[in-house]
């Protein structure tokens, strides 16, 4: 029997719908809409679009959000003097600085960013301070991706407690966080990841199995505990056509010809035949993940006015 589908974006609209009160009673109180400042660096296709996604989803919601675009060749000191200026600014109650930012600024560029953003306005929710918080489990700001799967298990009325979520990735933006909030609420956890010895046969002892991986199809069906739920966190962008062919249904196929790309997940369309429930790609964590951006940015500018 092929598995219930999880409908994140439905998820997502009713999220969205739940903030709109609250938005207008901040609105009231504080005498302005929340602000969100978005800062992009360079001109990645698909950060861009990740970006418009936020600006849309904030115009909807009622939060004034702004883009900073800095070129690509700008320095980590000019990003740098950007969010202090961000932090100082009182209407800007949330920051988001897209990532990645440029190779040529190195690895370690991303990390001094999130040391400066003043916590109460880390939307995203990797500052040291939030980490640490989060890790306590008093956090107000929870990275946006963890929660949205969190809130997509719990509105779908799939137990958490007492069951084995296997995660496959060990990011700071998903796998870590997500595993976190997991053995938060009560489940036991299995963090795994490219040394994690025989992975197929770890991955199919979870209930919940969280793939974050970032590689087209990689979830196969050996890796599942029949009736699993499947998390699917990838969006990988393919643009091999015996990929595609293997990886896109038949109308999904059709549009990349047309094309030339497409956006896949992390787990392979075989992995529906033995799931319990699975989230799609696209339509599953992404647009749960914006929702819990404008979720953050309304509870940052409601602490902050409070
Ligand atoms: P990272 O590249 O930071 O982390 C990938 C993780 O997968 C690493 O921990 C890595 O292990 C592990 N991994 C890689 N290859 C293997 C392997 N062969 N076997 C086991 N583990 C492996 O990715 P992110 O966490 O940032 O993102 C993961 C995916 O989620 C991407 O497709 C990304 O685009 C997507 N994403 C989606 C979001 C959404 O809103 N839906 C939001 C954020 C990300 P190791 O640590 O050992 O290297």
């Amino acid at each position: 029997m092929a598995a219930r589908v999880l409908d994140g974006a439905a998820i997502a609209t009713e999220i969205r719908a739940e903030l709109a009160p609250r938005v207008a009673e901040f609105e009231r109180r504080a005498g302005r809409q929340p602000g969100l400042s978005i800062v992009l660096v360079g001109d990645k296709a698909d950060s861009q679009i990740y970006v418009s996604s936020k600006l849309k989803s904030a115009a909807d919601e009622g939060i004034n959000a702004s883009l900073s675009h800095l070129a690509a060749d700008a320095s980590l000191d000019q990003i740098l003097a950007l969010v202090d200026k961000l932090n100082r600014d009182p209407t800007t109650d949330g920051i988001l600085v897209q990532s990645p930012l440029p190779d040529r600024l190195g690895p370690a560029a991303m990390q001094q960013v999130f040391d400066l953003i003043d916590p109460s306005k880390d939307v995203d929710g990797f500052t040291p301070v939030n980490v640490g918080r989060l890790s306590q489990n008093r956090a107000d700001l929870v990275p946006c991706t963890p929660a949205g799967i969190v809130e997509l298990l719990k509105r779908t009325g799939i137990a958490i407690a007492g069951k084995h979520a296997v995660v496959i990735g060990r990011s700071d933006i998903v796998g870590k966080p997500v595993s976190m909030l997991l053995l938060h609420r009560n489940a036991t956890v299995t963090i795994c990841h490219s040394r994690t010895a025989d992975l197929p046969a770890v991955a199919a002892t979870g209930d919940i199995l969280v793939a974050a991986v970032g590689r087209p199809g990689f979830v196969r069906k050996p890796f599942l505990k029949p009736g699993a739920t499947v998390i699917d966190v990838g969006i990988n962008r393919v643009t091999d056509e015996a990929a595609a062919k293997e990886l896109l249904g038949a109308k999904r196929f059709e549009s990349f010809l047309k094309r030339g790309s497409a956006v896949v997940g992390d787990v392979h369309p075989e992995v529906s035949e033995v799931a319990g429930a699975i989230t799609p790609v696209p339509g599953g964590v992404g647009p749960l993940t914006v929702a819990m951006l404008m979720s953050n940015t309304l509870r940052a500018a409601e602490l902050r006015v409070k």
